[in-house]
């Protein structure tokens, strides 16, 4: 099986002076995930590496320089799915990991649960032996003071439609299996509490070998409305290309007046991206070639 793996870096008004920023890092990412599938690695670590890199550059909302939430802390979700097996793991409302995407992986494969929000899974996390970190070292000084910025005018998450870049990988490895991780730090100014998409299997993401894989990026109440990534994978189960996949999606988004974005992966590793927002920062590598698209 030829090996792919696509990656996002959030679907939001990029402005110019942040594009190249996104570039860099959807094409960073991209080919670390890839390194990792040409040597015969697995989907899954391809993708958590994917991420993990993603949410160690302040660019993206997730891990480090994400946004604030209402009391100036950052709220981090994440979550990862095996196309095999169905297997699923996810962490909301964390603050003291760098990596949520890795306790996403650690509930997957040593819990027998799917999701540990908040202190459960900070708990989780140190007996696992993952750094526990202050929550004011995931706080970067431009989060800050857009966060000020934000209480000064009044902004509600929906309007203050910023940044919104959730970050997110999907991978077909040599042996057919595929792999989907995603994390975030949702959206400014949200509730102390809010959990989008991100960690709700189905919604931000779904994998499975017999039909495809997706992750998603945007409102995330609006995409668990419509569950978007488990809605592109059934699409591609029923044989549209990953391209319509992606596109009737985002059309099921539409509908609610939501906006956002998704990628996905056939199980031939054939790739396909569509948004509605202005820009969506898209990497993917296909026979060791790297495309970037934003
Ligand atoms: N979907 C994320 C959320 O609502 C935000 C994003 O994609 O940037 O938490």
């Amino acid at each position: 099986m030829r090996p792919v793996i696509i990656v996002h870096g959030g679907a939001w008004a990029i402005p110019d002076d942040l594009v190249e920023a996104h570039k860099k890092g959807v094409r960073k990412a991209a080919l670390r995930g890839w390194r990792i599938l040409e040597e015969e690695g697995s989907a899954m670590d391809s993708v958590v590496e994917a991420v993990s890199i993603m949410e160690d550059d302040f660019t993206f909302d997730a891990g480090i320089g994400s946004f604030l939430n209402e009391e100036g802390r950052v709220d981090l979700d994440a979550s990862v799915m095996n196309g095999d097996g169905l297997k699923a793991g996810a962490v909301a409302s964390v603050y003291r990991v760098k990596n949520p995407v890795k306790l996403a992986r650690l509930v997957m494969e040593k819990t027998e649960h799917v999701l540990l929000v908040g202190e459960g899974a900070h708990r989780f996390a140190e007996k696992m032996g993952l750094e526990i970190i202050d929550p004011s070292e995931l706080v970067t000084e431009r989060e800050y003071l857009r966060w000020k910025e934000m209480k000064e005018k009044g902004y509600s998450p929906r309007q203050a439609f910023v940044k919104d870049s959730t970050v997110g990988a999907v991978a077909l490895d040599s042996k057919g299996r595929l792999a989907v991780a995603l994390s975030t730090g949702g959206t400014p100014n949200k509730m102390v509490g809010r959990v989008g998409d991100v960690p709700i299997i189905g919604s931000g993401l779904y994998a499975d070998n017999l039909k495809g894989a997706a992750a998603s990026t945007g409102h995330g109440e609006s995409i668990i409305r419509v569950v978007l990534a488990k809605s592109a994978v059934d699409m591609l189960g029923l044989g549209l290309s990953a391209q319509a996949a992606a596109e009737s999606a985002v059309d099921l988004l539409k509908r609610i007046d939501g906006y956002g974005g998704i990628i996905t992966l056939n199980r031939r590793g054939n790739v396909g991206y569509a948004y509605n927002t202005p820009r969506m920062a898209v990497a993917y590598v296909v026979n060791g070639e790297v495309e970037v698209s934003i």
